[in-house]
């Protein structure tokens, strides 16, 4: 070990109770030390902020990190000084006086790092602090929004190209969770990094389980997802407004604690539902995308996507906002082939209206496409992600996606269901939808089949032995494989095509999968591991004192400890200081201002329900 090592060894345990670096964590730290230029490339979660938070402190100088969003500045600003981390963040919405604190704090070099949007590096006042304080080194955050073909392009981010040209003597930073090769390059010629260090790490996110359903209704299976998260956090993504209005007043209405959030609400409500979501006062938010970027509480345990997503990356950068913590955590996505059709028309139309380039459409048509067979594959999750970003997947069992956990069933006998169905779709002339089609398999008895005397043909009641919900399923499976059309419009009716009778005349076999509900769900090997030795009741009660001292703080819930921090409190119950400072995620002033309370909480804890612990082995 070297002396550069041991002191990012002393910075870690110090400010964070860290005793180790994930991969390339060290390499992109040593980069910052040394000032030579990078790109580091790494899931959401992967821990990119430690990349740029040690050098400074191991090289003993100030540091500048652009980032695009106040928001994610002052989360990160409020968590790095609960650590005892000197570091402030300039941007408009200070208040004068916080603005002059600051100012003089800089003047000073009090501080480690300085937050700033792009915008301001470029202000004639900025770049004389920068030359006064020999600024060198700058670590641009979400550095694929200087890049066009990211998901997230911000003109301000152009702004940064001058840095290199004003300060030829700085060396750069840039990280990013985006990892397709045109961006990287992009993100590289943009900046003018100099033979930067490339760190690309592993896209595989081992603690996420993935999950496809077939969507049958979206409500009823977002409420089962989420009845296994109880309590937790969890986001919730939905194509339009409306529905995530209707979702959330839904999953409310079941006594969850959650909220809408879309780009049509006021910006107070939405900033409002955000703090509460941050504060752990609301545990499931109901969002269009536009619920994302500054959204960095760690202990998200679900994502959920009530319809596919335009794209394998945006899909990736929405579900990756599970699990930062490293805990396990579900993504699941409820996909029905009706949403490829409803995108893809989406698609044609914003591109008419954009007049682009037929080349853009083709692009976003061939991402549509890969989404979509992620979603109606049944390949293994993790291996189909990792693929799709060019990185080998090397186990061939990931224990962690419902293909893997074998919740996946093919329906027995797949071509004789098909048959059955399309059969009824003939039968009833090619003039209904879905749900029809579904009551006269299982057998309804409602008015509009007596109406139609649709319970007098040979079809009616042949799948009577399956719920229709799941009947209803393999109807839009169908669909999905092409095997019927359905047609565009308010009331879409199912139609035979060519493979409709191909499958009708037994010329082609199909597979269909066992529609299935929680009940099939597995609990997966980490997830179990995780909670091993935690005392459950403790750990809850430790999450509300944590919510208390954030609240009492004005800060969000997980700056306090996340809650590897609190599993790990709940396991081991230390009692002493001693025994709490060596926790991992304690570092020095958190074991100042909270090692008290937390001890003492614990203790108290440990008084009140030993006895009862007593009586359980006395009797078990
Ligand atoms: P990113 O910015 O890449 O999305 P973060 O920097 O927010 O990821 O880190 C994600 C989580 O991982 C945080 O909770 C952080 O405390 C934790 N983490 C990062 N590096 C380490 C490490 N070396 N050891 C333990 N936990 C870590
Ligand atoms: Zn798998």
């Amino acid at each position: 070990m070297d002396a550069v090592d041991s002191q990012i060894q002393a910075t870690l345990k110090k400010f964070w109770g860290f005793d180790t670096l994930r991969p390339l964590q060290e390499a992109a730290i040593r980069a910052g030390i040394e000032g030579r230029d990078s790109l580091v490339v790494m899931p959401t979660g992967g821990g990119k902020s430690l990349c740029y938070q040690v050098p400074p402190i191991v090289a003993r100088r100030t540091d500048v990190v652009v980032s695009p969003l106040i928001a994610l500045m002052k989360d990160q600003v409020d968590g790095l000084r609960q650590s005892g981390y000197p570091a402030a963040a300039l941007h408009s919405g200070l208040d004068p006086d916080s603005q002059r604190e600051v100012e003089s704090g800089m003047a000073e070099g009090s501080y480690r790092l300085i937050f700033a949007a792009p915008e301001r590096l470029v202000s004639p006042r900025f770049l004389q602090w920068l030359a006064n304080a020999e600024i060198r080194n700058f670590a641009v955050d979400e550095a694929h929004c200087i890049s066009h073909w990211g998901h997230d392009f911000r003109p301000e981010y152009r702004q940064l190209a001058e840095l290199k040209h004003r300060l030829p003597a700085v060396s750069l930073h840039a990280f990013t969770a985006t990892a397709t090769v045109r961006v990287r390059d992009d993100i590289i010629a943009q900046l003018r990094l100099r033979d930067p260090v490339e760190l690309i790490g592993s896209f595989d996110r081992p603690n996420l389980v993935y999950r496809v359903l077939p969507r049958t209704d979206a409500h009823a299976q977002t409420l089962e997802i989420l009845n296994r998260h109880r309590g937790e956090a969890a986001i919730v993504y939905c194509l339009s407004r409306r529905e995530t209005e209707e979702l959330a007043a839904a999953l409310a209405a079941h006594g969850l604690r959650a909220a809408h959030y879309h780009a049509g609400m006021d910006p107070e409500r939405r900033r409002r539902t955000q703090e509460e979501f941050m504060a752990e006062r609301l545990d499931v938010v109901v969002a269009t995308v536009a619920f994302g970027m500054g959204i960095d509480r760690s202990d998200v345990r679900c994502v959920i996507h009530t319809a596919m997503p335009k794209s394998i990356e945006h899909y990736q950068q929405e579900a990756g906002r599970a699990g930062r913590d490293g805990l396990p955590a579900e993504c699941v996505l409820l996909y029905s082939g009706a949403d490829a059709m409803r995108l893809q028309s989406l698609i044609e139309r914003s591109a008419a209206e954009a007049q682009a380039l037929p080349q853009v459409l083709e692009t976003s048509m061939r991402l549509l496409q890969q989404m979509r067979s992620y979603a109606s594959s049944l390949r293994c999750r993790h291996a189909a992600l990792s693929e799709y970003f060019g990185q080998r997947y090397e186990a061939d069992q990931c224990g962690a996606c419902d293909v893997c956990l074998d919740e996946v069933a093919g329906v027995e006998d797949g071509t004789v269901t098909a048959q059955k169905i399309l059969s009824c779709i003939a039968r009833t002339d090619q003039r209904f939808g879905a749900a029809h089609i579904a009551d006269v398999l299982v057998g309804s008895a409602n008015a509009r089949i007596r109406q139609w005397k649709h319970d007098k043909l040979t079809t009616y009641g042949l799948l009577a032995d399956l719920p229709r919900k799941s009947v209803l399923n393999l109807v839009y499976q169908l669909v999905d494989q092409g095997l019927v059309d359905r047609s565009d419009g308010e009331r879409p009716i199912l139609e035979l095509n060519s493979l409709s009778w191909e499958v009708m005349r037994g010329e082609r076999k199909v597979q269909l999968q066992q529609p299935r509900g929680g009940d099939r769900v597995a609990r997966t090997r980490a997830d179990s591991e995780s909670w091993e030795g935690v005392d459950r009741a403790l750990f809850e009660s430790l999450r509300e004192l944590r919510r208390e001292l954030a609240m009492q703080r004005g800060v969000p819930a997980y700056v306090i400890f996340g809650d590897a921090t609190l599993r790990e409190l709940a396991r081991l119950k230390p009692t002493t200081l001693e025994d709490f400072a060596g926790v991992r995620g304690v570092g020095e002033k958190k074991l100042q201002d909270l090692g008290g309370g937390f001890v003492a909480h614990i203790r108290e804890y440990c008084a009140g329900s030993s006895p009862q612990r007593h009586r359980d082995t006395e009797t078990g």
